[in-house]
């Protein structure tokens, strides 16, 4: 089978993000750019069980032309790949905190993290925050592509987090970051808490 570094890849990252809890049930999905296509995972798996020779292959316009049915979400995907070209893997959760931080109200669409610690801020810079919109509707990837050209972490308000990385490695310490900065969010609610103010977050952004 062609492609033997990216398959092992996403199923290695696959592995590591179920023991994390990070996929509930069969959500979540992973891709890998390779040349001439894409390699992402098939629909219905669980990302603890991948095998690198039952993943699906995409040509270069997202079209399966061979192994297992792709994930319903693969749009998603190719839209970030289409408008990001240093970006070689993603990442697309369903994991319980990032949900939980997309359905609250008022935050900044295009800063819609709170600036808790300093990792998460030079990991994730500025997260995008995208409206709902129903799963496999087409305005979705439309509005992904849009995020992603100023953002490589957008979280889908009601659904989950989307990350893009120069290596899919990348994407995944970003997906750990974000999930573990929602975490603290949730743990400190109604605490009094300092969060990093702007000339924190403004030095970190200019040294990254
Ligand atoms: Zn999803």
């Amino acid at each position: 089978v062609k492609h033997r570094r990216a398959r092992e890849a996403i199923c290695r990252t696959g592995a590591h993000l179920a023991a994390r809890g990070l996929s509930p049930g069969t959500s979540g999905n992973l891709s890998v750019r390779i040349a001439g296509g894409y390699i992402v995972t098939p629909t219905n798996a669980s990302l603890a069980t991948l095998e690198p020779d039952a993943l699906s292959l995409l040509d270069e316009h997202g079209e399966h032309i061979d192994g297992a049915k792709p994930t319903k979400e693969r749009a998603l995907h190719i839209a970030v790949y289409r408008e990001r070209s240093q970006c070689n893997g993603i990442v697309h959760l369903h994991s319980t905190y990032a949900v939980a931080y997309s359905c609250l109200c008022d935050r900044d669409p295009s800063d819609a993290m709170p600036p808790i610690t300093p990792y998460a801020i030079m990991r994730l810079g500025r997260v995008a925050l995208i409206e709902y919109v129903r799963p496999g509707d087409a305005r979705l990837a439309e509005l992904v592509a849009q995020s992603a050209r100023e953002h490589h972490a957008i979280l889908l308000a009601n659904h989950g987090p989307v990350f893009a990385g120069t290596t899919l490695e990348a994407a995944t310490a970003a997906a750990e970051e974000l999930e573990e900065t929602a975490k603290l969010y949730f743990i400190l609610h109604d605490h009094p808490t300092n969060l990093l103010n702007k000339a924190n977050v403004d030095e970190l952004r200019l040294t990254n």
